[in-house]
């Protein structure tokens, strides 16, 4: 029975485990914004995330140096025992030429003495002495001399010792440096990582506080007031469909993935249905709707005109790219008859490397680009085929 519910409290424990990181990790603010205030205020957080992943940018870029610093410093350490070694190792040797010298003549002195004990005379000679005295004298001399040389090689071989001691004292020491600069250089890896990561985010935060700031200036510029519904600042008025931007028209390069006209890379996304159309014919918006964004010479799509539409209550972009003229401007309502321009392609080419003859790119999304969500990416992942959803035939001549 204990068994039994240790092995419910394991699986309790693995699952709070799994399940905790996720708790942790606050869903994502959904970014959307209803008012210019809201704007401001999404602007400001952005700022504010900017500013953060900065600091701490900083403090990881010190952390980083001052790992590097004490890898030099424990580097030199590293040569600088290795240059004490050298030295006690010379010292070392120096002594032990000194010990056999003193060795030497403690043995000259220790033949001496054992001499003088036999005979006077020769003692006398050796010493040199005019008395008993002095002899006595000299004696009590050469046994301090004795003393002194044996004292001396005493101290010169512990120096010796000592020294083969910070031998090994000092290569020990180089190990643990050694290891300390192998974490280090982790230490150096993983911060050199987190700096990239933060330089990504740092320009994720950076393309998105770019298209927040061009949204606010595109409402200001409309006159939204700060609290009111953008919706209603925008004055997209509904549409109970979509219609073909063009009179007449024929598709030459469906939406999708295909083979590039221009560049034949096989795979290249197409974000639109090309409808080849001769150049300076009249392009209409597909349904009623405001102008939300222009773009002017684009070096990948030309002059191009995105309209945010309400069509039966769903919401809709649609963009027309390689404009010849533009005839509208940002925030001008428009209605399905509406010509927003003239199609281009071909003159355009001069500016536009995205054309190779005259038509129309038409690309329809959902959702309102540049309110619900911002970025290629998000646009890219919101388009439809137009071709399937107005729907296009392959040729036709009447709207
Ligand atoms: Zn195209």
């Amino acid at each position: 029975m204990i068994r039994k519910i240790n092995k419910c409290l394991m699986i309790l424990f693995a699952f709070t485990l799994l399940i905790l990181p996720m708790c942790l990790v606050a869903p994502e603010a959904a970014k959307k914004a209803n008012t210019l205030a809201d704007y401001r205020k999404l602007l400001k957080d952005l700022q504010a995330e900017q500013a953060s992943n900065q600091a701490k940018k900083n403090s990881k870029k010190s952390e980083l140096n001052s790992a590097k610093n004490n890898v030099s410093y424990k580097q030199n350490q590293i040569i600088e025992n290795q240059q004490k070694i050298t030295d006690a190792m010379n010292e070392s040797q120096k002594l032990d030429e000194e010990i056999k010298l003193g060795k030497d003549k403690l043995q000259e002195l220790v033949s001496a003495y054992q001499i003088s004990q036999g005979d006077n005379v020769y003692l006398e000679y050796i010493f040199n002495a005019d008395s008993y005295e002095e002899l006595i004298y000299r004696y009590a001399i050469m046994e301090q001399v004795m003393d002194y040389q044996e004292n001396q090689i005493t101290e010169w071989k512990t120096k010796i010792e000592r020294n083969n001691q910070l031998k090994v004292d000092l290569e020990k020491e180089e190990e643990k440096l050694n290891s300390q600069i192998d974490d280090l250089a982790k230490d150096i890896k993983s911060l050199d990582k987190e700096i990239d990561s933060l330089d990504d985010m740092y320009l994720d935060i950076a393309s998105e506080i770019k298209s927040v700031k061009d949204s606010i200036k595109m409402y200001e510029d409309l006159g939204c007031k700060e609290n009111e519904s953008l919706e209603s600042c925008l004055k997209v008025a509904g549409d109970k469909m979509l219609r073909r931007p063009l009179v007449k028209g024929k598709i030459t390069s469906p939406f999708g993935y295909r083979t590039h006209p221009i560049t034949k890379k096989v795979n290249s996304f197409h974000s639109g249905t090309d409808i080849a159309v001769a150049e300076g014919t009249n392009v209409y918006a597909t349904a009623n709707g405001t102008v939300s964004r222009i773009t002017r010479k684009s070096s990948c799509g030309g002059n191009m005109v995105y309209i945010q539409h309400i069509v039966n209550g769903k919401k809709w972009t649609s963009t027309y790219m390689h404009l010849l003229e533009i005839k509208v401007k940002v925030g001008q309502v428009v209605t399905n008859e509406t010509v927003i321009g003239l199609s281009g392609g071909k003159t355009t080419k001069s500016y536009d490397t995205c054309t190779a003859g005259a038509h129309l790119h038409f690309s329809l999304a959902t959702g309102w680009y540049d309110k619900d969500y911002f970025g290629y990416n998000n646009w890219k992942a919101h388009l439809v085929d137009a071709a399937k959803t107005v729907p296009l035939p392959t040729s036709w001549s009447s709207r």
